[in-house]
């Protein structure tokens, strides 16, 4: 991972160099000139950047009649006769580029260069260069790598020569779209100029003698080629590129990689990242053949052909919200069952939606008991729906689910769990205890990214549910019937790249080895962290045989919350601030692509703070 910008690769001419690159434009109109062809130096400037040869033929590519590979070898002849007779005569260092250099050497910067000149035509360049001031540590040209521009393997050299493993602790300076694409290809920042550059393709003089709207429209025309060609920023002039590199400074400690130890958004692995760079279309065929694939491949982790998983565009509490909608009438009864924020929202919900229910508090400390609630069940016989959270994330306890649903089952009660921290990482049998519903999302345990709840729901029951729902949006049923029968189509606007994502998170499931494999991880994740913050003297709240294998509350003793949150994310980790109203906590989540040693890192975080 990046941390900072640790090299700045320019170009040479139009760059650093030869204001508006003219050194080898009269090179290509008299190499053409040589063969009998005519060429405008519009013609001759466009392909600039290519290594010359290939900017030689790029040009025959340009002419309205083909020539043979012997007329362009023999342009070239010509053109590298006038280029070394004139090279030296180009060799103006341009505006900034002493002072930037100088500049960026202060803060610590390698200043790298890649060109379209081979090696022969760099060697009067950088001896006359160097004597006017300018030397970059390192030099190559095309003819020393496999491929010119716009291959990245010039600036692979640079890297290597730098001792630089991560592409994006560099960044490409150039004139050209050439430029910029070699850097795009490098995975570098890229950064074009504006003034003096081949891209605007003006003498200082012809500028001096521009009017300023005419050099305005010129600079636009660049500005917009440089866009397309995918720079990340674009300059007037050099001495703008100290505050470019401080922006990319401040962005890459902005983004520094952390391991969040919270219950989602989660750290995610790179695969999972890297697999939103595609883009789809809701209604693409072949998207829509991943999205029932996603669909499918969560339906299975818990339950089978008897159900379906809805997707939702939102995040869990949406899902939520779409099963109690969906999923109950508005004559119905819902017995809710509360032990933390999370029950809690359900009332909050319930109450938006206009359901009835009861709802039975519990403890925050406590698990859901099994023996009240039946009490519930028996006294009050209109209750048709029985609604709790299986791991509830406000404390981290675990909900004794199986008892609970048999129990629920055996009155004859439909029941909706909102399994959102445990779902993918607890043994979850809803076939076999009948589960009706259950909602989650893609950023827990599944180690997607945000932005997709889903309910996985018994076919029948939605079946059943056509008219409940008194939200468009969210009416599960509607959702349902858009991706039913393979179908695969988002009812509204997919999040396509958060959906791939979530496809290749389910991939990297099953690779672990599924459920077994996830849940294992996490209980070992859980086990390092509990007992190491026990001996350094933190104490749990939630007693072990109630506690879950996700997320753990701690109580925070005399110490400052924000106090321990700077300092440790200070040392790479993000924690979480407890929500239980009697005693100051703090929560730890051990979910998401983090490991036993990723657990012993935190534990020695928290030792070195508590020894400051
Ligand atoms: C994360 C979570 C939710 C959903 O929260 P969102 O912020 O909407 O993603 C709901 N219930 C539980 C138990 C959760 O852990």
């Amino acid at each position: 991972m990046a941390t900072n910008i640790k090299a700045v690769i320019f170009d040479w001419a139009g760059t650093t160099i030869d204001y508006g690159c003219f050194a080898p434009i009269k090179g290509f109109v008299d190499g053409y000139r040589s063969i009998g062809v005519e060429i405008t130096n519009e013609m001759a400037r466009k392909p600039m950047g290519l290594l010359k040869i290939d900017h030689t033929r790029a040009i025959a590519a340009m002419l309205p009649e083909p020539i043979s590979e012997e007329q362009i070898l023999r342009a070239y002849e010509k053109f590298e006769e006038t280029l070394f007779a004139n090279i030296e005569l180009h060799c103006d260092i341009k505006e900034h580029v002493i002072e930037t250099v100088d500049a960026l050497r202060a803060q610590g910067i390698k200043i790298g260069s890649t060109t379209g000149y081979t090696s022969q035509m760099m060697e009067p360049v950088l001896k006359k260069v160097a004597d006017a001031g300018y030397a970059p540590d390192f030099w190559i040209s095309p003819d020393m790598t496999a491929k010119g521009r716009p291959y990245p393997y010039m600036i692979w050299e640079n890297l290597k020569a730098f001792g630089i493993s991560e592409p994006r602790e560099a960044i490409k300076v150039g004139d050209t779209t050439a430029d910029i694409k070699e850097g795009k290809n490098a995975n570098c920042w890229t950064v074009g100029v504006i003034m003096g550059s081949s891209e605007l393709g003006f003498s200082r003089d012809e500028v001096a003698a521009l009017s300023k709207g005419e050099l305005e429209e010129h600079k636009k025309r660049v500005r917009a080629s440089y866009y397309k060609a995918g720079a990340d920023y674009i300059i007037d002039d050099m001495d703008e590129l100290i505050d470019v590199v401080a922006d990319i400074n401040r962005k890459l400690e902005l983004n520094a990689d952390r391991k969040l130890l919270t219950p989602g958004p989660l750290t995610t692995r790179y695969s999972v990242k890297n697999a939103m760079l595609t883009d789809h279309c809701t209604w693409d065929d072949e998207y829509k053949a991943i999205t029932t694939s996603v669909i499918n491949d969560i339906t299975n982790i818990s339950a089978n052909g008897d159900y379906t998983t809805v997707l939702l565009q939102g995040s869990g509490t949406y899902a939520v919200e779409a099963m109690l909608d969906t999923l109950t009438g508005t004559g119905e009864t819902i017995l809710f069952l509360v032990n933390g924020e999370y029950g809690r929202r359900m009332l909050t919900i319930a109450d938006r939606i206009d359901r009835k229910y009861i709802p039975l508090e519990f403890n925050m400390t406590n698990p859901l008991d099994v023996e009240a609630v039946e009490e519930k069940l028996k006294e009050t016989t209109d209750i048709s729906t029985v609604a709790f959270v299986h791991c509830e994330t406000t404390t981290g306890i675990i909900n004794p689910l199986e008892d609970l649903v048999k129990l629920a089952k055996a009155y004859g009660k439909k029941v909706l769990v909102d399994a959102m921290s445990s779902f993918g990482a607890y043994d979850i049998d809803m076939p076999g205890l009948e589960i009706d519903a259950l909602a989650s999302s893609s950023n827990k345990c599944l180690e997607g990214l945000p932005g997709l709840g889903f309910v996985v729901v018994k076919k029948a029951l939605l079946e059943e549910c056509a008219d409940n729902a008194s939200s468009h949006s969210l009416d599960l049923y509607d959702q349902s019937k858009s991706f039913g029968d393979g179908n695969g189509k988002f009812r509204f606007t997919s999040p396509t790249n958060v959906l791939l994502a979530l496809r290749q998170a389910l991939d990297n499931y099953k690779m672990e080895g599924g459920l077994e494999a996830r849940k294992n991880r996490y209980i070992e994740n859980h086990n390092i962290l509990t007992e190491g913050l026990e001996k350094l003297g933190f104490k749990a709240v939630i007693p072990a045989e109630y506690q879950s294998h996700i997320i753990t509350t701690f109580e925070l003793g005399d110490l400052d919350f924000a106090s321990l949150y700077n300092a440790l994310k200070e040392k790479g980790f993000v924690i979480y601030p407890g929500k239980l109203t009697e005693i100051p906590t703090f929560r730890l989540g051990n979910i998401g692509d983090v490991y036993p040693e990723d657990m012993s890192a935190l534990v020695t975080a928290l030792d070195e703070f508590l020894k400051n």
